[in-house]
């Protein structure tokens, strides 16, 4: 997945630009910058390939989901429906809104499980938040005839599966809003960013203004805009968004060596008894950036994750054991631990998630590993992983 294993020239080119006329802000000094509006050409093109109307960039992944949220005018006790297995920004944005993170169960696809969504839903639930983790994407269109019968809004997590598409759109274009993560990790990066897409003006508007102070951006005079209402600061700098704009460019060469490399190792794994798939949504495609698979029993994998990792085969991820992807880790989040006092709001709406019931996700999760699928692997590495995975998977199953 990571597109730090091909930063080069393009990328330094970019950032040179910038830095020969040290505007490193992402608005006004207009004069100084040589026609250098780098945030603005990234999002441009990021709405273009994502196939959305309007991208808003911002400083983080995480920042991206808070001023999803907050554009979309959530805010403290609405309640947002998310899944047991993402990644701790899930709840950490809806928090910071003074919002309530409700869990639910995951899937064999390893995202929301729609039946399970539909079971949380009360009057106070605003938003529903699928994650598309490690890939692949969530059942959208349950998700959204869900969220139409009761009139909340969809917002994909897409910040692991950029590249992805469902039903032919790209994964974060088909909700009311999607958000993409470009930290260090990620499959393009610019070092720290996120971005937001939405093809609803108001939302766009709204982003525009609250993750730059409220700011109106009307006229040329930063000092004499007005704040129609608060916002923050979730700007991203010009310097990042450089970076961004040169990994853009590379999407389409990493996604195709991303499914050329899973290809191999999945066509390996698939002939091993015992060994079967996580689900991916009918009429959606992954973007390759992992390969996740189930073994039979809890016992099994773990056994098998560990002879993986003993024979030096690195990116093996078991999930359910981390501190920081899946519900059994968060006990920060289990006992509300905060360095201030929670809103009252929070402290009252909670679910006891120590008294949840999260066995259905515990079921899968328990069983799955994923294998990070690297780029920079030349063929016979991958092959040769593919071959040592075999043997290794074989040998703990039928012992
Ligand atoms: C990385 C990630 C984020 C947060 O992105 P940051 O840029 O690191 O803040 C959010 N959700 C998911 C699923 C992620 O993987």
């Amino acid at each position: 997945m990571p597109g730090f294993e091909i930063f080069g020239a393009e990328e330094r080119k970019q950032v040179n630009e910038v830095l020969e006329t040290g505007v490193l802000m992402r608005y006004g000094f207009d004069g100084m910058r040589n026609t250098h509006w780098k945030a603005k050409e990234f999002e441009t093109a990021f709405a273009k390939r994502m196939g959305a109307e309007y991208c808003q960039l911002v400083s983080s992944g995480t920042a991206a989901l808070t001023v999803a949220l907050a554009s979309a005018g959530i805010g403290a006790g609405d309640e947002v429906i998310m899944p047991t297995f993402t990644f701790v920004a899930s709840f950490e944005s809806i928090l910071a809104l003074g919002a309530i993170p409700i869990l639910v169960d995951i899937d064999d696809t390893l995202t929301l499980d729609p039946k399970a969504v539909e079971i949380a839903i009360t009057p106070k639930t605003k938003c529903v938040m699928p994650v598309h983790m490690c890939g692949s994407m969530a059942d959208l269109r349950a998700l959204k005839t869900i969220c139409d019968k009761h009139g909340l809004i969809l917002l994909e997590d897409a910040c692991q599966a950029i590249g992805g598409t469902y039903e032919g759109k790209p994964l974060g274009s088909y909700g009311d809003l999607g958000c993409f993560s470009f930290d260090y990790v990620k499959t393009i990066t610019c070092g720290e960013g996120g971005g937001i897409i939405t093809n609803t003006e108001k939302y766009a508007l709204h982003a525009d203004h609250y993750q730059d102070h409220g700011h109106d951006h009307v006229g040329k005079d930063r000092g004499a805009e007005t704040h129609p209402f608060l916002g923050y600061n979730f700007r991203i700098s010009e310097l990042n968004a450089a970076v961004g704009l040169a990994q853009l460019e590379k999407l389409e060469g990493i996604l195709k060596t991303q499914k050329e490399n899973y290809t191999i190792l999945r066509e390996a794994l698939q002939s091993l008894e015992g060994v079967t798939f996580r689900r991916v949504p009918e009429g959606g495609e992954e973007n390759y950036s992992f390969l996740n698979f189930f073994l039979p029993t809890k016992e099994l994998t773990q056994k098998v994750h560990k002879a993986l990792s003993e024979a030096g085969i690195d990116a093996c991820f078991y999930w359910y054991t981390n501190n920081w992807h899946y519900i059994n880790g968060w006990e920060h989040l289990h006992n509300l631990k905060s360095l201030g006092n929670l809103s009252s709001e929070v402290k009252n709406q909670m679910q006891d998630l120590n008294a949840t019931d999260f066995s259905k996700s515990d079921a899968w999760m328990s069983r799955t590993i994923s294998s990070l699928i690297k780029i920079g692997w030349t063929e016979k590495q991958v092959k040769d992983r593919a071959r040592l995975m075999s043997e290794i998977i074989k040998k703990v199953l039928n012992k």
